[in-house]
């Protein structure tokens, strides 16, 4: 017998008309890629969506076509978000931070019929476009002011068809299962791969991101995504915002620590998000200024382990409540979040950092368990260390244009290495590719990251395995310094005395200028283990009794 409830599909188009709706008032504030800041509402928003649907149409879009962004954060990206998705047609964020050939690549792979951009990539659009010879037309995502005299004629400019159309579009209602978003993976291992988000899996994911142990969002926030449009959907942000009813405020290209600084406390900011190296910079940008953000409370932090020295910071000295989450593209992305359950609320606070420098248990929709080598589940005792699998209706069972099927026995292997604890906190130990193999026994890279990011004189730090004779690999910790404050090796390897098991001690330390990122802003691990790769330790640490 099915329940007398009505069937109506999750649709994207939904929220959008919802914030329309019952929120049309609340703003949406982006600092424009033309300069100055850019002011309207969620009814504001919607109506241009719906102009924009109508355009898109117009220039030949059909449901299931891809449409590409190269956009920063702002309100043109929102509109191509709900226009795009709300219309039947594919939103595909290309990520601008990805080498040149990987971009090209993608375009072509996604085949994209149109790519919209902003002013920013016009350079990178101009080789783009000799490559990507699908692509049926480039849309400027600005006036025709601001589009150079010496454009191409055949480039299109996004207020010029806004300025043609009326907002005369009823949303198209379908399968909510049908595909949304496509937004490729930046491919550490071999070439990029398409995650193709769904209707149903985008507002499932929405609903779950926004509650009280996830990013806490209400009518009440004002959320401003450093995370960009392109990386993930800015962890669902977009989405999240209008089903709340929250005011946005994008911050466009200017991520540096004074913009970022003068738009949380113009706009009145509460909650934010963002990887932890945005948030160092931030941080340090204050410090040095003796400024504190007075209306922030909370932000999520991900993408990468939070170092502990940054928790502390931002709880402790600034009372910024910091909610570390773990997730990744395939998974829409959040999977876990590390709030406390209500029995920590007694405990110390060094014991309730400890909590929440964890990266967090599953919010209701993930599944998660950790198996060994062979496949066998491994206990959730906070102990064993396994490789990390996971299911949920957002998390993905396949690539774009990809027959392979990712999933083991309905499981997908997330590439990481992680303990659970017997209250269901994730523990990540390493990505499975970067774990240190010493002697037959594991060791974190992480872990030793984060000891040596608490060190007063490291602005960044990664270990990394190198070749050794006995021991298979060896760990070597590369450190970038703090301006001004110097350290030595010697130092720094005595810092972790006491810090961590005395064979888990990196048997070198190699000092740089700075550390390689990759274009979701991780350190590109990859790339320093070809730089280090002949690396000789020093002989005496070698043959130290471990
Ligand atoms: P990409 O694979 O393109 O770098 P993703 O954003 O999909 O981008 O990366 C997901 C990976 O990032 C995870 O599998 C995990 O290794 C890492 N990650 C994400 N959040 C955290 C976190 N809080 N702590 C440690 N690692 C994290």
């Amino acid at each position: 017998m099915h329940g007398l409830m009505m069937r109506m599909p999750l649709m994207i188009s939904s929220l959008i008309r919802h914030a329309d709706r019952f929120h049309g008032d609340t703003e949406i504030v982006s600092r424009s890629i033309e300069g100055p800041i850019h002011r309207y509402s969620w009814h504001g928003a919607h109506v241009r969506a719906r102009k924009l649907a109508r355009a898109l149409t117009r220039l030949g879009v059909r449901a299931g076509d891809r449409v590409a962004t190269l956009a920063w954060n702002g309100h043109r990206h929102l509109e191509l978000y709900y226009a795009i998705s709300g219309m039947g047609a594919i939103v595909h964020t290309v990520n601008p931070r990805l080498y040149h050939d990987q971009l090209a690549y993608i375009v072509n792979h996604a085949d994209d019929t149109l790519v919209f951009f902003d002013l920013t990539f016009a350079p990178l659009v101009a080789k783009l476009a000799t490559e990507c010879k699908g692509v049926k037309a480039w849309v400027a995502m600005t006036d025709r002011a601001h589009i150079a005299p010496d454009a191409p004629a055949t480039l299109l400019c996004y207020e010029e068809l806004l300025g043609a159309e009326d907002d005369e579009f009823e949303w198209p209602e379908f399968d909510e299962n049908t595909a949304s978003g496509l937004c490729y993976t930046s491919g550490t291992t071999g070439p990029p791969k398409g995650v193709l988000f769904s209707h149903r899996s985008t507002v499932l994911h929405a609903f779950a991101s926004s509650l009280p142990d996830a990013k806490a969002l209400s009518a009440q926030s004002v959320v401003l995504p450093i995370v960009p449009m392109f990386h993930v959907n800015a962890w669902g942000i977009p989405y999240s915002g209008p089903l709340v009813g929250a005011k946005l405020v994008f911050p466009g290209a200017a991520l540096d620590g004074k913009s970022l600084y003068e738009l949380f406390e113009s706009e009145r900011v509460t909650t934010s998000a963002g990887v932890p190296t945005v948030w160092l910079g931030l941080v340090h940008y204050m410090k040095q200024n003796d400024l504190r953000l007075s209306t922030l409370k909370m932000t999520t932090i991900g993408g990468a382990a939070c170092p502990p020295a940054l928790l502390h910071t931002l709880q402790d000295d600034y009372g910024i409540r910091v909610m570390h989450a773990w997730g990744m593209t395939e998974m829409s992305p959040m999977g876990t979040t590390a709030t406390l359950k209500g029995k920590h609320l007694d405990r110390p606070a060094s014991e309730r950092n400890e909590v929440s420098l964890k990266q967090g248990r599953p919010l209701y929709g993930v599944d998660m368990q950790i198996v060994d080598e062979d496949g066998n589940a491994l206990p959730h005792d906070g102990q064993h260390a396994g490789n990390l699998l996971v299911r949920g209706p957002w998390i993905a069972c396949g690539y774009y244009g990809d027959d392979g099927d990712p999933t083991v026995d309905g499981w997908f292997p997330t590439g990481d290495v992680a303990t659970i604890d017997a209250d269901g906190y994730l523990r990540l130990t390493d990505r499975a590719k970067d774990v240190i193999k010493s002697g037959g026994e594991w060791i974190s890279s992480i872990d030793l990251e984060n000891i040596a990011m608490g060190h007063p004189a490291v602005a960044e730090a990664a270990v990394i395995g190198v070749r050794h004779p006995k021991w298979d690999e060896r760990p070597l910790l590369v450190v970038v310094r703090k301006p001004g404050i110097d350290v030595t090796r010697d130092a720094l390897l005595a810092f972790y005395a006491g810090r961590t098991a005395k064979w888990w001690v990196p048997d070198d330390v190699a000092f740089v200028d700075a550390l390689p990122h990759t274009a979701t802003g991780k350190l590109a691990k990859r790339v320093l283990r070809e730089q280090f790769g002949d690396y000789a330790l020093p002989e005496e640490v070698s043959s130290t009794d471990r």
